[in-house]
């Protein structure tokens, strides 16, 4: 069965002189989202979110979504139906349309895989490759609050989280805005968005760039979440997952205002010539390793 598609192919228009930005994706039940902690709603925006950050993080503009879906078959309508209607919320928020996709049966859990197709003009997309050494290092938003909205519900797995009140883990919201005024203005040299946490992600940007990083741990925007709000602690900012916040680089005598397309954007390092990764937390230094996000898989 084919979704909300009328021809045997989508036919996509691509502007002009733009390049074509295609990603990929799976959701796996149990692995990203769990049908005890996640409304219907919150899978089917997490799961376009993904997508549409891997576009805002190269500086792109979102075209077309296509959906493969792979439900078990006692699994309720109203649950698919209540999926789409949160992926497609967010779809119409930036423009995206869905342009096909398939569904099966599966013997298992839900199995989502989507696949988002951008644009970008020609020779502008922002790569993870081009940090140099002196670039400013900076992060949108706030850091943490995802992970640690998780981890409350994996230690409380008797409670629930209601996700108004915890909408940076079940409804975040990619950074298209910011990131295309990045592009626009020049000022980036290289990014990444913030889906396997702020150390891993730098440390993609580091390979990439054949550079290393310094970070001062003061500096870092740690998220507060929950009523009354607490910060989380400077771990989960470090090293939890799925913020979709951008993380860029800025070379040397580019000056950036405090907030950018609306996003409060903060300066937490800058890029070294040593191809390691250190933190600065009160005047000590450390290496920062990579804590590749673990979903809740154990
Ligand atoms: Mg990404």
């Amino acid at each position: 069965m084919g979704l909300g598609i009328g021809d045997d192919c989508a036919v996509l228009a691509i502007p002009p002189r733009h390049q074509v930005l295609v990603t990929t994706d799976f959701m796996l039940e149990g692995i990203h989202f769990r049908r005890e902690w996640h409304p219907p709603e919150s899978i089917g925006h997490r799961c376009l979110t993904r997508g549409l950050s891997d576009i805002a993080a190269m500086g792109g503009e979102p075209l077309a979504a296509f959906l493969s879906l792979a439900l078990p078959r006692n699994l309720p309508q109203s649950s698919v139906d209540r999926f789409l209607t949160g992926l497609l919320n967010l779809a119409g928020k930036f423009g995206v349309s869905l342009a096909g996709g398939d569904t099966a049966e599966s013997p298992g859990g839900i199995l989502a895989d989507i696949v988002l197709v951008g644009s970008v003009p020609k020779g502008k997309a922002i790569l993870r490759s081009r940090a140099r050494p002196g670039d400013r290092i900076y992060v949108s938003g706030e850091l943490g609050g995802s992970a640690a909205a998780l981890r409350w519900m994996r230690e409380h797995s008797k409670r629930k989280l209601d996700p108004r009140a915890f909408a940076r883990h079940f409804f975040p919201e990619p950074r298209l805005q910011l990131g295309r005024v990045l592009r626009e203005k020049g000022l980036a040299s290289a990014m990444i968005d913030i889906s396997d946490g702020l150390s891993t992600d730098l440390a993609h940007v580091c390979e990439e760039s054949g550079v290393g990083a310094e970070l001062r741990a003061e500096a870092i925007p740690v998220a507060s979440i929950g009523k009354p709000a607490r910060k989380v602690g400077l771990h989960v900012a470090l090293h939890g997952g799925e913020d979709y916040e951008l993380l860029f680089t800025v070379p040397p005598g580019k000056s950036v205002p405090a907030r950018v397309a609306g996003m409060p954007i903060t300066h937490i390092g800058h890029i070294t010539r040593s191809k390691k990764m250190l933190l600065v937390e009160k005047g000590v230094v450390r290496e920062l390793i990579p804590q590749g996000w673990q979903h809740f898989t154990e």
